[in-house]
């Protein structure tokens, strides 16, 4: 989708004279794009007639840019249909907080609880995990390894077949143990499973969660709706995560489901790891929709804080060449910037709205912790093209730089995830064109 939009917006940039007829083409092409994006087609006429409605060529007074204004109504339109402005749920501090996961089989639920548990626990919550899906063979066991991975407690059973009772069994454990946020997983189904459905009734209303969570997959396009309205129709469904928005998910379907289902997204799944977890926000999301990309806040802090000794970054950033050494000494600018705090919740990986000074400081110290690691490579890794597709091939060096560092092979393996997000929104920077800048005018 992102592509087919903005080739149509751009399109729509280097037009000199802004007519009915220009008009029109363009909000065609944009809305057959949404429709190849699978997003509802009442969706897209409705976007439609509300477009032409908002705009009148004619009346806009000499002097506005309209091709600025356009674009601004599409984005406009686009946000309405998701954002409904209402405060999502949040776990209430030092109260005992149910949440239960719903959603198809393979969805992203077991992930996702962890990813949700993950991200509670580092912003100081007791977390804990259930898994009260007894019906897919090895369900406890994935659960089980994923709590390990990020250290959380968590409850399921090999040899008890009710969901229900290991649901109830799990809650009252943690409850007892005065837990703030108990996060209970439930069994994938699909949506013609009665049965399974009934089960997810059952398990809700034994455990009466304070939420229940609709995960969906964004790269099932068109069905996202279907079944985003038939687990609506079933159980209350207070909030969506969107999932593997990280792949070539046409997002559009995802995008439907919560336009019909009015329920808010409060996070989105960027990838399989657990910090692949990012908080909702509407106008990034609709920018990735129309391929404007979330990188541009990153970019216009950086320019905005230090135009000076970010020269070198800019340019690279633009041929989308970032190799390990262009991330070392663009550390070394965060580090000697003010507003440090600013930037670095920007930074994949990192911060988050709810950074504290603490966490900064923290930052702050993995920032040094990563550089030293980087001490340790030689030339060969710091200026390969793709570090991360060196050292996954040659995982000898892990080991070196592990070694000449003094720090564990995780840490190593961590500092290259955290490089592989940067080369990936690196990749999407390459050529912020004329349209990113003619975007952040309007803003
Ligand atoms: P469940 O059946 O609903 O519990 O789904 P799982 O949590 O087992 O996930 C199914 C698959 O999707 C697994 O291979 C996950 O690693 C993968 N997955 C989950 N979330 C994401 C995401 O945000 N991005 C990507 N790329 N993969 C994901
Ligand atoms: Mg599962």
């Amino acid at each position: 989708l992102g592509q087919r939009l903005s080739s149509a917006l751009r399109q729509l940039s280097k037009e000199t004279v802004i007519n009915e007829k220009v008009f029109d083409d363009t909000l065609g092409k944009i809305c057959r794009a949404l429709l190849e994006a699978d997003v509802n087609i009442r969706l897209v006429k409705r976007l439609r007639e509300n477009v032409k409605q908002a705009i009148n060529l004619e009346e806009i007074a000499v002097g506005l840019n309209k091709r600025q204004l356009i674009l601004q109504v599409v984005i406009k339109e686009l946000i309405r249909l998701i954002d409904f402005e209402v405060k999502p749920w949040e776990p209430v501090k030092n109260k005992c907080n149910i949440v239960m996961f719903v959603g198809l089989q393979g969805s992203g639920k077991t992930t996702t609880c962890t990813k949700y548990a993950y991200y509670y626990m580092k912003h100081g919550w007791k977390t804990a995990l259930v898994c009260a899906d007894t019906f897919r063979a090895g369900a406890f066991d994935q659960l089980q390894q994923n709590a390990s991975k990020v250290r959380i407690p968590f409850y399921g059973s090999y040899t008890e077949s009710d969901p229900v009772v290991v649901a109830m069994n799990g809650v009252e454990i943690f409850r007892k143990d005065k837990f703030e946020l108990i996060i209970v997983d439930t069994s994938g189904r699909h949506a013609q499973e009665e049965s399974l459905f009934e089960e997810m009734l059952e398990i809700s209303n034994s455990i009466k969660p304070d939420n229940i969570i609709f995960v969906i997959d964004a790269s099932i396009g068109q069905a996202c709706e279907l079944h985003a309205q038939a687990f609506k129709s079933k159980v209350d469904i207070g909030s969506i995560i969107v999932t593997k928005l990280d792949g070539h998910a046409k997002g559009g379907g995802a995008l439907s489901a919560i336009a019909t289902t009015k329920s808010p997204i409060i996070f989105i799944g960027t990838g399989e790891y657990f910090d692949d977890f990012e908080v909702f926000k509407t106008k990034p999301f609709i920018d990735k929709l129309l391929g404007i990309g979330d990188i541009q806040g990153l970019y216009d802090k950086i320019i905005s804080l230090n135009s000076e000794h970010d020269k070198s970054f800019i340019i690279n950033a633009k041929d989308g060449q970032f190799t390990l050494r262009n991330m070392y000494e663009q550390f070394q600018n965060f580090m000697k910037m003010g507003s440090f705090g600013q930037v670095i919740s920007m930074i994949p990986g990192f911060g988050t709205e709810f950074m504290s000074k603490n966490d900064e400081q923290k930052s702050q110290a993995r920032l040094k912790k990563m550089m030293c690691i980087m001490d340790s490579m030689n030339d060969i890794e710091l200026d390969h093209i793709d570090g991360a597709k060196l050292f996954k091939s040659q995982p000898g060096r892990y080991t070196r730089v592990a070694n000449g560092a003094g720090v564990s092979l995780c840490d190593v393996k961590d500092l290259i995830v955290q490089y592989s997000q940067f080369y990936k929104m690196m990749e999407r920077m390459k050529g912020l064109s004329k349209f990113g800048n003619m975007q952040r005018n309007i803003n």
